[in-house]
Formats: C-alpha cells, structure tokens, sequence
C-alpha cells in the first residue's frame, strides 16, 4: 500500500450501494491500486453455484430472482474467505453487509480478531440510472475485468483490454425483472446500515453518478486519509 503511515490492524472498507452503483468496479479498483482484497459475497457465490457445493444449491434460485440469500449461508462463506491468509493486507468487502443481520455478525467477526471498520462508503446514485447500467454490463470470463455497453467498451470489441481474453460474459441475473427485485431488496434491507454505519461514525458518503475514474479518485482520496490515520 502507498502512503507513509500503516495503521496496526489491517484496514477494513465496506462499499454500500445499489446494483449498478459501482461497488464491483470500485473495489476492483482500490484493490488494483492499494493492495487491499476485494471480498465479493456475489462472487464467493457464484463460485459455490458453479462448484454445486451444498451452500451453491441453496442459493442459486435465490440469487437468480434478484432476491437476498440467508444471511447464515453468507455470513459463512464470508467468515471462511476473510479467515484466508492474503485478507491479512486489508480488505474491501462488496456487498456484504447487505442486512442488519450481516452487519452485527460482521462486527462480532472483527473484534474477535482485534478489528474494526474504517469505513462503511455509501456509493449514492439514483434509481431511475440503475437499471441502464446493470442491464448494459458483462465482464471478461477470463479476468473479471467489468466492461459496459454505453460507458466502457473495450478498445476492441469482445476483446479484453487488461488480459485479452475474448470470452464476455452478462450475468443471469441483469435482466429487468431481477434487477427491479434487487433494488427492492436494497431499500428495504441494506438501505438501513446506512443509518447503523453513520451512528457508529463510520459512515462516508460518495456521489456515484459521475464518471467511474472520478469516483475512483474519490474513494482513493478515503483510503489515504484512513492510512494516514
Ligand atoms: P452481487 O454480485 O453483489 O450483486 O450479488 C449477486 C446476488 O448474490 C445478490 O442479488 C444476492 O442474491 C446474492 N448476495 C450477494 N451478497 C449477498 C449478501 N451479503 N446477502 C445476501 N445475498 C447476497
């Protein structure tokens, strides 16, 4: 990590939004450029589906209805990643906390290791733009590297900038239907740790409706400042 000053536990960064708010690109991002692991619960799942591990089965269907998967199913599999030995350099959690639930246990996890929250960042958008964004968006099959119809094509179309793999792929659950049923389950569940987040001063605001490397400027600008703290 850049920066002169390292804090004594290895800082911990929640992204809060809504689908299409820029979490996954974000956090891709910041890992890219501090060090920091990205722990994705949407990823950590979509591998136990394609795995066919007990907890992928439960939440498959789940997941393609846009709905939340149990939080005792999530928590878990998020205990095991962050108990991995490279989360040791920090961490950068998107999409998890997504209940109150999640949010107490994930507090109960971190203090038993002696760490805390630096900071829990709202990415804040406007509904109304969600749905264009999400339903225009794939990733590179080979590296994740996230791409959009509108706002970030590759220089060669089907071809990946960062590792030139030509395997594109849109996720199942981007269609309207789902993502209308995602954006329900971000109001009526995650909207909350906003409040829970700015009573524990961990809150930070961040208007996400600009362009993505503006944002990333943003949220760098928190990182330094929390590992200068
Ligand atoms: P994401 O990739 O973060 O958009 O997540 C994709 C889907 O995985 C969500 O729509 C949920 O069905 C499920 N999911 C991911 N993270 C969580 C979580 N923290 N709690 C419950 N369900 C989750």
């Amino acid at each position: 990590m850049d920066g002169s000053k390292k804090p004594d536990t290895a800082p911990v960064l929640i992204l809060l939004g809504p689908p299409g708010a820029g979490k996954g690109t974000q956090a891709r991002m910041l890992q890219d450029r501090f060090g920091l692991v990205q722990l994705s619960t949407g990823d950590l799942l979509r591998a136990a589906v394609a795995a066919g591990t007990d907890a992928g089965k439960a939440a498959d269907a789940v997941m393609k209805s846009g709905g939340l998967v149990s939080d005792q199913i999530v928590i878990d599999i998020l205990r095991d990643r962050l108990g991995e030995d490279d989360c040791a350099q920090g961490v950068i959690l998107d999409g998890f906390p997504r209940t109150t639930v999640q949010a107490e246990a994930l507090d109960v996890l971190l203090s038993e290791s002696g760490q805390r929250i630096d900071a829990a960042i709202s990415l804040e958008v406007d509904d109304d733009a969600m749905v264009e964004r999400v339903s225009g968006r794939y990733t590179c099959g080979c590296c994740g590297e996230g791409y959009h119809d509108s706002f970030k094509r590759p220089t060669a179309d089907g071809t990946c900038d960062k590792c030139g793999g030509q395997d594109m792929k849109r996720r199942a659950d981007d269609t309207v239907e789902a993502v209308a049923t995602r954006l329900a389950a971000y109001h009526d569940q995650t909207a909350p740790l906003i409040t829970y987040y700015d009573a524990n001063d961990a809150l930070q605001r961040v208007n996400a409706m600009g362009a993505i490397d503006e944002i990333a400027t943003v949220l760098g600008r928190i990182v330094q400042r929390m590992e200068a703290a």
